[in-house]
């Protein structure tokens, strides 16, 4: 059986959190936990938080720590989060909302925190190309669209820039990442969870390098071994385990995971 995880992405925006965190919820078999994904889905289903989150999210803007952390609070208190772990992406985003996730997870705490480096220049041109699925958050970019004419893959949906993604909203939150964010990192590095890892070069690559920081992290197996359940698929219907490859050097496994029902939520 793969073991579950409990673990913190961070990096700056197109720093690719979203697809490593998807490629890591399968691997490990827990619910990707997106606030960004969980805001969106408010907003287009217009509820009270939809409402007041809206204008914020378009200026990219941080919400309000309380509000945010009244909604991961929910989720990673839920059944399957408590049994098997998350993959938290977006959050924490201030060192409020790491000191509140960390009373909610006690006494279990994370088992690893990520760091996602990737240089500036690099994410400016990842975002400006950047196209994701409204209705399942699913990622591609204007080199990577899907098969047939902007309609995702996954579920069908129209594939879209994210209205945050302008060039003038990026920067505001590329900004906010250092001020607000950034601290994170020295917060976290202090309690001796955070791992930086290379984000540069393809996302078979980098999960690679994720995988192995993990293993080693619980003083298991690295990416340079075979993975449980390597090349099978899951119990539960519609997830499959990532396989892994061999080394956790440079060649890619050539086929992408498919997104599972947790990528949106
Ligand atoms: P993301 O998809 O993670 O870039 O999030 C999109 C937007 O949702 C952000 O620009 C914020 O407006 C809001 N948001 C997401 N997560 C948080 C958080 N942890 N704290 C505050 N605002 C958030």
């Amino acid at each position: 059986m793969v073991p579950g995880v409990r673990l913190v992405v961070l990096g700056k925006q197109g720093a690719g959190k979203g697809t490593q965190c998807v490629r890591l919820s399968h691997h490990y078999v827990v619910p990707h936990v997106s606030t960004g994904d969980m805001l969106r889905g408010e907003v287009k289903s217009r509820t009270p938080l939809g409402l007041r989150a809206r204008s914020a999210m378009d200026r990219g803007e941080l919400l309000p720590d309380d509000l945010i952390m009244e909604m991961v609070g929910r989720r990673v208190t839920e059944g399957d989060t408590r049994a098997r772990g998350f993959i938290l992406d977006g959050c924490p985003r201030t060192i409020a909302q790491a000191k509140e996730l960390e009373r909610l997870l006690d006494p279990d705490p994370l088992d690893l925190v990520i760091d996602l480096e990737v240089p500036t220049p690099q994410v400016l041109k990842r975002l400006a190309s950047r196209r994701v699925c409204v209705d399942c958050g699913s990622n591609y970019s204007v080199p990577s669209p899907p098969l047939t004419n902007w309609t995702c893959d996954v579920c069908g949906g129209e594939v879209i820039q994210r209205e945050d993604d302008t060039e003038e909203a990026i920067s505001r939150r590329l900004d906010l990442y250092e001020r607000q964010t950034a601290p994170l990192i020295e917060w976290y590095t202090k309690r001796g969870v955070l791992v930086k890892i290379n984000g540069s070069g393809s996302p078979d690559v980098v999960t690679r390098r994720s995988v192995k920081a993990i293993e080693e992290r619980r003083g298991g197996r690295g990416a340079g071994e075979p993975v449980a359940g390597e090349g099978a698929t899951a119990s539960q219907p519609g997830l499959g385990v990532m396989p892994v490859a061999e080394q956790a050097g440079e060649t890619p496994p050539p086929t992408p995971p498919p997104a599972g029902p947790w990528t949106g939520s």
